[in-house]
């Protein structure tokens, strides 16, 4: 089930980016950021709240769409430029590109979210075709890499790069199996990676949400059925589905000075869903 650009207009509840009463601090005063699949759900959370703490926000999105157009208005609606960039994150060109005009246009780069992914269920593995299968490898594994390395030799003392990964990393899933498989690499991925990146300086860290209401859900594929969004979230301590806007918070965190001891670390924001690991 591939990204299905402008559904997150149709969806009731709607989803909420931003708390209306979030303060921002200027916590990324003169930071530049490029968050991929920015354009909606959780990125677009992390896109707006870097915007109201005071960064420039780039945007990379695979379709046009109203989406990204909208991001960008509400970023520079907060004081600071934003930057969209159309490309497919699968291809390591693409990825060099965006990082090439996000730091022409900003002068710079110090905050990468690896963020845009895909998702297709599929109840026993026998489903799963060779293409839906290397897809998610193109897209959730490969774009973190592509994304990041292009990133690495424009990230100086004090940079960060953040990882979406997922519940499902560590708690599994039966229906995803081969995303699951990838939100597991893009743990690997972050923690070698900060080990590599410490004496830099650079922070490497991971958040993994648990269902969180956006066009990824499966509830909102088709007619948005209200119950099946409550259902979305019966498994979870909390008994709800979280909105992308209770998200943002945990990569501001990451993102500002207030994490400078922390690396290689996760934050679990999934309404009290206990894990290991
Ligand atoms: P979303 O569909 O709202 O946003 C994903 C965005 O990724 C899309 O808007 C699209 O522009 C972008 N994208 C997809 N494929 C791309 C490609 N090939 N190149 C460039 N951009 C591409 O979904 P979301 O729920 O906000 O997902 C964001 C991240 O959060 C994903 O990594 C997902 O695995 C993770 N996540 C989501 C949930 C959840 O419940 N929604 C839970 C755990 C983890």
């Amino acid at each position: 089930q591939p990204h299905q650009p402008g559904i997150e207009r149709l969806m009731d509840p709607p989803a909420e980016h931003i708390r209306p009463d979030y303060k921002g601090s200027g916590k990324l005063a003169g930071r530049r950021a490029l968050i991929t699949g920015g354009d909606s759900g959780i990125g677009r959370a992390a896109a707006l709240h870097f915007a109201r703490e005071g960064a420039d926000v780039g945007i990379l999105y695979l379709e046009e769409d109203e989406d990204a157009r909208e991001t960008i208005r509400l970023v520079e609606a907060e004081g600071v430029r934003g930057l969209a960039i159309r490309g497919d994150v699968s291809d390591s060109a693409v990825c060099t590109d965006a990082v090439t005009r996000t730091v022409e246009t900003f002068g710079g780069l110090d905050i990468v979210v690896n963020n845009a992914g895909v998702q297709y269920v599929s109840n026993d593995l026998t489903d799963i075709t060779d293409a839906q299968w290397q897809r998610h490898m193109d897209v959730n594994i490969n774009g973190y890499f592509y994304i990041t390395r292009a990133a690495l030799p424009h990230l100086g003392q004090d940079s960060v790069i953040i990882n979406t990964s997922s519940i499902n990393a560590f708690a599994g899933n039966t229906s995803l199996v081969a995303y699951t498989t990838t939100k597991a690499a893009e743990m690997g991925f972050t923690r070698a990676l900060a080990l590599q990146l410490a004496p830099k300086g650079i922070r490497v860290n991971a958040v993994a949400p648990g269902p969180v209401w956006t066009p990824l859900q499966p509830a909102s594929w088709g007619p948005v059925d209200p119950q099946a969004v409550a259902d979305l979230g019966k498994n979870t301590p909390m008994q709800r589905v979280g909105q992308p806007s209770e998200l943002g918070p945990a990569y501001v965190y990451l993102a500002a000075r207030d994490s400078s001891y922390v690396t290689g670390q996760t934050i679990h924001v999934n309404g009290g869903m206990i894990i290991n690991g």
